[in-house]
């Protein structure tokens, strides 16, 4: 059985029922040919002639994962220098990995470079220290266009007030800096939200770097960030690529022929690769009435996929025990001690106890946000490849939950008062 319409399909019609028997639920399943039309969607969209895609690997950082986007010819966006030892382990390059931190110290943004990998910059104080202990690294500049775009202020990075990148008006004091401290800078980079379905906001931050490039003789690359954004429903609103690729890709070659050179066009999407490859499959524990609504209680919660209590994200559920009986209405919750409701309201195909659900959008995001919370076991995660499922992760055990601890035994736990 297929996950209803074509375009949802597990690769070669898996049965997600029967991942759920050999693996048990709840459960990750990821589908390696939804991540490569992702991909090859944003390879043939840009008519560049240098174009690098990094896979910004904090959406799903499975290693299996790392390693599909690296056979598809992909570099590495990194967050952290755990990710960057991640990569590595996964076998890119540290020159395929580039290093976007934010807030980080010192010492971390040394250990990456230690690695080898590409280092970009976020803020003034860093330039400055970095570029004094090592004037000779090439370096990469976040630049904060100052732009408001994104689905939701949370997810929204590139604003006047953000936390994240260099404003674009502190240039001449990067370009101080960058002088007087003999830098060299070979990267330009933007990273403005996430959710952003219009090319004007992609192509006004692009105009912004345009002009900001014209103080940096070195360039490389120019890195556009991320922030495509994916449909959540049917019909629902999408960033369209081929619309950017070509508007982009002709302002980008003007730009490379004025420049003098052709430098590489770079992306770093996470969501855009990962979030339809992704479901999550969870057993209907409980159906309850109240006195307003019925409740399908499932046996996972915000511990396993935060995105709809964190950001107000919708995923799309379906029953895909019971998937062409009579859609009536359910509220679907977790079993979390906290309110954690994963849909309000949702028009669902008749929910028996012991059915299970998928929920769609389930590849950004949501394991890589999971966590412990309650005790509870992290799910197992599968991944679909050429219609083979493998499991990449295996479900938590108790010893899992209790690794780390550390047991002093300074209390008398026999004494009864
Ligand atoms: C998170 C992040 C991305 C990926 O964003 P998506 O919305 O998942 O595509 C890209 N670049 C940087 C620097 C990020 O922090």
């Amino acid at each position: 059985m297929e996950l209803v319409n074509e375009s949802y399909a597990l690769s070669n019609g898996v049965d997600p029922l029967e991942l759920c028997q050999k693996y048990d639920c709840p459960l990750y399943v990821y589908d390696t040919a939804i991540m490569k039309r992702q991909y090859e969607k944003l390879t043939n969209a840009f008519k560049v002639k240098h174009l690098k895609i990094n896979y910004a690997c904090k959406a799903l950082t499975n290693i299996n994962v790392l390693r599909y986007f690296k056979q598809l010819g992909a570099g590495l966006d990194t967050v952290s220098v755990q990710e960057v030892q991640v990569g590595l382990k996964a076998g890119f390059a540290p020159e395929d990995i580039i290093y976007t931190p934010n807030c980080v110290s010192l010492e971390e943004i040394e250990q990456a470079l230690s690695f080898g990998v590409k280092i970009n910059i976020d803020n003034l104080s860093i330039l400055e220290q970095f570029g004094h202990a090592h004037p000779d690294v090439p370096i990469c500049i976040r630049v904060n266009p100052h732009i408001m775009a994104g689905g939701s202020s949370k997810i929204s990075v590139g604003h006047i007030d953000s936390k994240f990148g260099i404003s674009v008006h502190q240039l001449p004091h990067v370009v101080r800096l960058v002088e007087a401290l003999g830098l060299n800078v070979e990267g330009l980079h933007m990273h403005t939200g996430s959710d952003i379905y219009d090319a004007g906001v992609f192509l006004q931050g692009a105009e912004i770097l345009f002009n900001a490039a014209e103080h940096f003789k070195n360039l490389e690359y120019i890195d556009f960030g991320s922030g495509f954004k994916v449909p959540y429903k049917q019909n629902d609103i999408q960033t369209d690529i081929e619309d950017l690729g070509e508007k982009l890709s002709k302002r980008f070659n003007d730009f490379c022929e004025s420049y003098g050179r052709d430098i590489t066009l770079m992306f770093e999407p996470g969501k855009f690769l990962v979030s339809e490859a992704g479901y999550f499959l969870v057993n209907v524990n409980v159906v309850k009435q109240t006195t307003s609504m019925v409740i399908a209680g499932v046996d996972s919660g915000l511990n396993h996929l935060i995105r709809p209590m964190f950001y107000n994200s919708y995923h799309q559920i379906i029953n895909v025990s019971n998937p062409v009986a009579k859609p009536r209405i359910y509220t679907v919750v977790g079993y979390i001690c906290e309110t954690d409701t994963f849909g309000a309201n949702r028009q669902i195909s008749e929910i028996r106890e012991g059915d299970v659900l998928a929920f769609y959008n389930a590849g950004a995001y949501c394991f890589s946000m999971a966590s412990n919370y309650n005790s509870r076991y992290r799910p197992a995660e599968v991944l679909v490849h050429e219609g083979k499922d493998y499991l990449i992760r295996e479900r938590e055990t108790i010893q899992d939950i209790l690794r780390g601890q550390v047991e002093v035994n300074i209390f008398d736990t026999a004494v009864v008062k």
